[in-house]
């Protein structure tokens, strides 16, 4: 019977540098000088992305080869390797890999589920991770042990791919060198296939980091052939010195669960949940847009931030009484980060003073007391205004989402909306 080893890689890089990524690369290039082949692309898993100590997005990477006699060599590159390349430098750098050779049971997709929607100590990760007969190396304080063994344990029933493409170490922390045109052509002729490659409402050009990581561009897509396409058409004036297809849990909306009510959400979760709108959204200082949902079991505060950007001129055109579906996280403020919300009902009516016989809106005579006319003095006893449907800017049924500029790793983009 073929058995396989799963490897799990986390926690190497720092803000300063380093990618994770990048180091299974060379992992991957060491395996392919000694004979040892992956098995399906390597994995690039997005966990939890509320965790405390993350460098960026949270990200955990995964290899699986087969368990044969090449097996302990995989083993003694991985480790030298990330011994040779992590940062260690950083005391918020604490790499941890994991081998196992076994099934990857449910218990072990279950952990992987916990470690996007909840936090995990180290402790339970190692308490885990050895009950399942996980291999654990710790370097520090071994923090990457808990996204190792999420990452090769994540089933993934929705994926996509991402091309990175890394610089030559020289160029590190230099501005990179991309023909701007080349993106917004490789964009014209992939995209929906490849998605979050520029935001066209800030002319910002997505595919490149704006760290000093090995990473050259990363460009996202549902398929490797679109990759392959979109990475020929990308112009560059500085050498690719590697480039690497990952498997990944990007844009997929794996951290969002899917709730009855408002009340069932707990603070650094991310959820999908109906409600009505409440008020109408305002803008408080920095910028930052602010309106209530509610159902029957309570109410939140629903928040487009500064750097969602044009996506808060589409949330003022939310009206009370609007019903929404929306798709977000409770962050540090307990208030509901919007990714993004799909239109259920738009409350299209309006109520206003009836319009008097001779054509001029009538006017309150006060409490209770019905309506008058300015122009032509006649008298309405009844106070009750007349609804009047109203031209509404949002749409029905329509999603709206943030920029790509503001979007999380793990949030699906409205193009992926219908491929379920
Ligand atoms: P990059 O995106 O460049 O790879 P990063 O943002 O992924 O960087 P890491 O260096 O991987 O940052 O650090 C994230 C740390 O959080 C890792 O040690 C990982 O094991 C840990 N972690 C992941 N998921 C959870 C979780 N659910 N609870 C607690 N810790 C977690």
């Amino acid at each position: 019977m073929i058995s396989y080893l799963y490897i799990g890689v986390d926690d190497t890089d720092s803000p300063d540098g380093m990618c994770t990524t990048y180091l299974a690369s060379q992992i991957i290039n060491e395996f392919n000088d000694n004979g040892i082949e992956l098995v399906d692309y390597p994995r690039l898993i997005r966990l939890n992305p509320f965790a405390r100590h993350k460098t960026r997005g949270n990200g955990g990477v995964a290899l699986k080869i087969l368990n044969d006699s090449k097996a302990e060599l995989a083993k003694e590159i991985v480790l030298e390797t990330v011994e040779k390349l992590s940062m260690f430098d950083c005391d918020n750098t604490n790499p941890g890999v994991i081998f196992y050779d076994g099934e990857i049971t449910s218990e072990m997709e279950e952990y992987a589920f916990r470690a996007i929607y909840e936090f995990i100590t180290i402790e339970e990760a190692e308490e885990f991770g050895r009950s399942v007969g996980c291999e654990i190396h710790k370097f520090k304080k071994g923090r990457g042990i808990i996204g190792s063994i999420a990452a090769i344990s994540l089933p993934l029933s929705d994926y996509t791919y991402e091309l990175l493409a890394y610089r030559s170490q020289d160029n590190y922390g230099t501005k990179r060198q991309i023909d701007y045109e080349s993106v917004y052509e490789m964009d014209r002729k992939t995209f929906p296939d490849t998605f979050e490659n520029i935001d066209y409402s800030e002319n910002y050009i997505a595919i490149e980091p704006k760290t000093p990581c090995p990473v050259l561009y990363g460009i996202r897509s549902n398929t490797v052939e679109a990759l392959k396409k979109a990475k020929g058409i990308v112009e560059v004036g500085e050498p690719i010195v590697d480039w690497c297809i990952f498997k990944t849990n990007q844009h997929t909306d794996m951290h969002i669960r899917e709730v009855r009510d408002i009340a069932s959400m707990k603070q650094f979760g991310c959820y999908c949940v109906e409600g009505e709108v409440k008020n109408r959204p305002t803008i408080i200082d920095g910028g930052h847009m602010f309106f209530y949902i509610a159902d029957d079991s309570g109410e939140i505060e629903c928040g487009a931030y500064e750097p969602t950007k044009n996506f808060r001129k589409i949330v003022s055109h939310l009206r009370p009484g609007d019903k929404i579906r929306v798709y977000g996280g409770i962050g540090e403020q307990n208030t509901f980060n919007v990714e993004k919300f799909q239109v259920i009902e738009l409350n299209d009516v309006e109520y206003k003073n009836p319009i008097c016989e001779c054509g001029k809106r009538m006017t309150s005579a006060g409490k209770n007391k019905g309506f008058k006319c300015k122009k032509c003095g006649r008298k309405l006893e009844s106070s009750k205004k007349v609804p009047i449907k109203i031209q509404r800017f949002l749409k029905n049924a329509q999603f709206y989402e943030t920029p790509v500029s503001a979007r999380r790793h793990l949030s699906k983009p409205i193009c992926r909306m219908d491929l379920d």
